[in-house]
């Protein structure tokens, strides 16, 4: 009965890893070595009264790139109460069971999934996640000091603020159970989590992906969403829009030549949200996207699958 069980969860598993993975070339292999992990977290749990009841009350992933930069979908154990990952809290929806979670560009090999359940038990489901080799380049310049001096903090700080609140809005969007479309196709001109060393002084890294399909170009919704900042003019990022998915997943889309929706407004996958441009800080028309899960940097690549 256990090894059914066993065997079962590492099927789900193993379907888990399935997702459109763009595993090598890129450094972006997901890891599917979880039978050990599994077998490991079978053990030490409540007194066992029968497979169906061992199968409800553990983990399960549904799909995940257990990578840097990646993420997790699953289903929490039936009784769980409350869920975290490494000590985040999950947000359990639909009867409580379903999760989403996410490993930012630095994440260490080690996750653990735990869960509380009625009873006051807990039972966790450790994941392994897979090191990335980042696109690293040594310049022989110092690190720019500019963006530090108080003129331009006055007029960077509520900018800040605005974008800080936005991504802390919760609206209940589910645009984070579905698989992500590309908002536009073209050239990718810069990648997540390439970083620059200034004569050994690291700067911070690239925190979305790049795509140049030219100016004025339109782009979509890549997934379900409410559009919580929509504002043109942002030193940095000029035309901004930012959209909740959901469970803490939200999306950024700067450099809009163009924003053709408004804060409050609920998006489909798919529909027209705004133009590519170079406004702001950028050297040529692109749209930057980046992805958040709370406060952890996601790859997009690795929710969209390549680009085809
Ligand atoms: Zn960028």
């Amino acid at each position: 009965m256990v090894t059914s069980a066993i065997l079962l969860a590492l099927a789900c598993v193993a379907a888990g890893c399935s997702h459109d993975s763009p595993a090598g070339g890129d450094g972006l292999a997901v890891n599917e070595a979880q039978a050990p992990n599994e077998v490991a977290a079978s053990e030490g749990r409540r007194p066992q009264d029968g497979s169906e009841f061992h199968d409800r009350e553990q983990f399960h992933v549904n799909g995940a790139e257990l990578t840097q930069g990646g993420w997790v979908r699953g289903k929490a154990p039936a009784s769980a109460v409350s869920a975290s990952l490494n000590g985040q809290k999950l947000e359990l929806a639909g009867d409580r069971r379903y999760f989403f979670a996410a490993f930012d560009r630095d994440f260490g090999s080690q996750a653990m999934l735990s869960a509380t359940l009625e009873d006051g038990s807990s039972v966790d489901y450790p994941l392994t996640i897979s090191p990335r080799q980042w696109q690293i380049e040594r310049v022989n310049v110092a690190k720019r000091g500019g963006g530090s001096s108080e003129a331009w903090w006055k007029k960077r700080e509520p900018e800040w603020n605005a974008i800080v609140a936005a991504r802390a809005k919760e609206t209940g969007a589910t645009g984070w159970t579905q698989d992500f479309i590309w908002p536009v196709k073209g050239r990718i001109s810069g990648r997540f989590g390439r970083q620059r060393i200034y004569r050994g002084e690291p700067g911070s890294y690239h925190s979305g992906i790049d795509i140049a399909p030219g100016n004025g170009v339109p782009f979509v919704a890549p997934a379900d969403g409410v559009v919580v900042l929509a504002r043109t003019g942002f030193s940095l990022e000029g035309g901004l829009i930012i959209i909740d998915h959901g469970a803490g997943l939200n999306s950024a889309f700067l450099h809009s030549s163009k924003i053709a929706v408004e804060e409050g407004q609920t998006v489909q996958q798919g529909d027209y949200i705004g133009n590519v441009g170079a406004t702001g800080r950028a050297t040529g028309p692109h749209l930057h996207w980046s992805l958040k899960w709370h406060d952890a940097r996601l790859d997009p690549l690795l929710f969209t699958g390549p680009m085809n």
